[in-house]
């Protein structure tokens, strides 16, 4: 087990847990599964270790992987501030 430390926004010790992380690739949303991960109990801050963040690196670089891929859907909505509405 990878001991994360503490965290840097508020110094509460990080616990591993697998994550799902996205990422933008250009135009295209990218979720990886069971990334392993430090999370912070407290604020909810994301620590990956060096070797994570390699590993990661080379799954976003094998376009060829990431297009054989099962996709999922997420809900798309447009930001728009009522007006009149105080
Ligand atoms: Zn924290």
């Amino acid at each position: 087990m990878y001991n994360y430390g503490e965290c840097e926004i508020c110094n509460t010790p990080l616990q591993e847990r697998n994550i799902q992380q996205d990422f933008w690739l250009k135009d295209k949303l990218v979720v990886i599964e069971n990334v392993p991960a430090g999370v912070c109990p407290r604020c909810g801050e994301k620590v990956v270790n060096a070797e994570v963040g390699e590993h990661i690196a080379e799954l976003l670089k094998d376009s060829k992987r990431i297009d054989k891929s099962p996709t999922i859907s997420v809900p798309l909505i447009k930001y728009k501030v009522a007006t009149g509405v105080v």
